[in-house]
């Protein structure tokens, strides 16, 4: 048995919620965003475990190019597009989709040696105002794109949603007439939805739609459940108690003392802490599962350990499994009791955390009693 944390991957749970992301949005091909090393559950086997997408999308040149080398052979696209001569070398070697926003990175294309044409997609800021070209110069670069001998034609066009996290939010269906606007004369395919324009903004579901986070198993709506939305938990988070005691009341628990025991009562220290990627700011109360059981975290989360009132599990060992997030505590839960979003504790799993993938065997649930 290996005390430490480890994060189980459930290749069929991303699987189900790719079929998730396409019964949403049956009329669009879906690129699989697994930026940020898939969301923290590891990029080379996520891409395969989703080699049912049309297309996979990273943010950046050198994640896309670790996935040419991990011999993935399927379409790929960079979110951020290339910003140097050199990744449109590899942009070109590789034969990377790439997406434009900004003329610099025109320049780049026009100046970049033709040989087989590259796809590109033109991102245009409909309202995010984070990156992408205006709505009124869309056309002018599309023209200098159309004249451009390293570009595949027609362009494609693109947008991402600042708020569609909020279905009452208008500026999400304002961002699709934006950009849909600049669309009738164009005859490339266009892209809009991200997991949350997937689920609530039918506007999105354009030619091409870009799902993360659901993929995970994590909700991308304020006040939506992942289960309630048809989605698996793809990482299940675990580590064991490494120790059970007694403590008499008025101990104080972990550094600062933060958490004093009421009564007498026993508590279990975990293996896992902030330097596994437990958030830090998760507070006393936050819950951990036990056996199918809550019980809450008490006192500061250290950098290997945190500490657990064990009250409501008086039967609780040292070496039993502790669920911190994943089948059965969803991450977004976690997420809301430490003030974040499930996509920072599912990027923040530190390296020093076993991964294992379960490669289409059965559901979790089912595998527990072997997690020695
Ligand atoms: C990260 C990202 C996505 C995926 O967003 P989710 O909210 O995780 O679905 C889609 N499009 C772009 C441009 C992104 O940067």
């Amino acid at each position: 048995m290996l005390a430490g944390p480890r994060a189980l991957i459930d290749h069929a749970a991303l699987r189900h919620n790719l079929e998730v992301a396409r019964v949403r949005a049956p009329r669009s091909r879906i690129w699989a965003v697994i930026k940020a090393n898939a969301y923290g559950h590891g990029m080379e086997e996520t891409a395969r475990a989703l080699a049912a997408a049309d297309g996979l999308a990273v943010a950046r040149v050198e994640e896309a190019v670790r996935l040419r080398q991990a011999g993935v052979a399927a379409p790929l696209l960079v979110l951020e597009g290339a910003l140097s001569p050199d990744e449109i070398g590899l942009a070109f070697r590789d034969r990377l989709e790439l997406a434009v926003h900004q003329p610099e990175q025109v320049r780049l294309l026009e100046r970049a040696a033709p040989g087989h044409p590259l796809a590109v997609w033109l991102k245009v800021d409909t309202g995010m105002h984070r990156l992408g070209v205006a709505p009124a110069e869309a056309s002018a670069i599309l023209e200098r794109l159309s004249r451009c001998s390293g570009v595949r034609q027609p362009p494609g066009l693109m947008t991402h949603l600042a708020n569609a996290d909020d279905p009452a939010d208008p500026l999400s269906e304002r961002q699709c007439e934006r950009l849909l606007d600049l669309a009738p004369d164009w005859s490339g395919p266009l892209s809009i939805g991200n997991s949350a324009g997937i689920l609530t903004c039918a506007a999105s579901r354009t030619d091409w739609v870009r799902p993360g986070i659901m993929l995970y198993g994590a909700s991308p709506i304020a006040g939506q459940s992942a289960a309630e939305l048809g989605l698996r938990p793809a990482m299940t988070l675990t580590s064991r108690f490494i120790a059970v005691k007694r403590l008499e009341r008025g101990d104080a628990i972990g550094y600062g003392g933060a958490w004093v025991c009421p009564e007498d009562m026993p508590v279990g220290v975990v293996g896992v802490g902030y330097g596994d990627g437990y958030p830090r700011h998760a507070p006393s109360g936050t819950p951990v599962l036990v056996g199918g059981r809550r019980a809450p975290l008490v006192g500061r989360v250290s950098m290997d350990m945190i500490s657990v009132d064990l009250r409501g599990l008086p039967d609780a060992r040292v070496g039993d499994p502790v669920t911190l997030w994943g089948e059965g505590l969803p991450v977004d839960e976690i997420a809301g009791w430490a003030g974040t979003i499930s996509y920072e504790l599912l990027c923040h799993v530190s390296a020093r955390v076993r991964m294992d993938h379960l490669d289409g065997g059965p559901a979790p649930e089912q595998v527990s009693p072997s997690l020695g």
